[in-house]
């Protein structure tokens, strides 16, 4: 299976994603993810990459399109893959059909977790993330509180992502509107987009996500 999540900040993406991944058994690869352990790393695109997201701005086009295509070229990913926060623009979403195509492993579906604007704020400022790199699991204060409220089921505390404070939040709610929402129209175009309904009980979400990746049955008269 190879699939696209779009979506907006807090629309739940990173979750179900993890959800489809450990049923699909084929990897989560979450742009953000990726640069926050290059960031937590110090490597060069960390460096760089930080001074962006502290911003609540894009890291430039080449940044992410390197590391996508190391990532989509390795064994890793030979049997499918779950994309999560790339692409974020035109530019990006041209690039990566330039690497499928030359890897020939097109995409089969691009799934787009859809939420009311008013309730992302609230999501995002909300949301706690466990640090563990191996875990990565993501609660709700109010939505979905760990079981003692700070720490995660692996034991881990949980944190805030520094980027999901009101302020920043504002600035990539609008970066994903003016620059994000087009991909939606452009992959509607090459007839792959899904549209999920993301406001609703996790569980309910993920048995939709399901529903619709499984092909329709043959009836049999056919
Ligand atoms: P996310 O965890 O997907 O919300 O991403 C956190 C931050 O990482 C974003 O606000 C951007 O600064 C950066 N980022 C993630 N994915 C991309 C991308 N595809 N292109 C540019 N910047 C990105």
């Amino acid at each position: 299976m190879r699939i696209l999540f779009l979506g907006p900040p807090g629309a739940g993406k990173g979750t179900q994603c993890k959800n489809l991944s450990e049923k699909l058994k084929v990897p989560h690869l979450s742009s953000g993810d990726l640069l926050r352990d290059a960031v937590k790393n110090g490597t060069e695109v960390g460096r760089l990459a930080k001074s962006y997201m502290d911003k609540g701005e894009l890291v430039p086009d080449p940044v992410l399109i390197d590391m996508f295509r190391e990532r989509l070229n390795s064994k890793e990913c030979a049997n499918g893959f779950i994309l999560d926060g790339f692409p974020r623009n035109l530019a990006q979403a041209q690039a990566l059909d330039k690497m499928l195509e030359e890897i020939k492993q097109p995409l089969i579906v691009v799934l787009n977790l859809q939420v009311p604007d008013h309730l992302l704020m609230a999501r995002i400022t909300g949301r706690r993330t466990c640090p563990d790199k191996q875990c990565n699991a993501v609660y709700h204060i109010n939505f979905k509180p760990s079981p003692d409220g700070k720490n995660c089921e692996c034991g881990a505390e949980l944190v805030q992502r520094s980027d999901d404070k009101e302020e920043l939040v504002k600035e990539r709610l609008r970066i994903y509107n003016e620059q994000t929402a087009p991909l939606i129209d452009y992959y509607d175009k090459k007839l792959l987009l899904r549209t999920i309904d993301g406001d609703g009980e996790e569980q309910a979400i993920f048995a939709d996500i399901l529903h619709t990746l499984t092909p329709p049955a043959v009836p049999d008269s056919v």
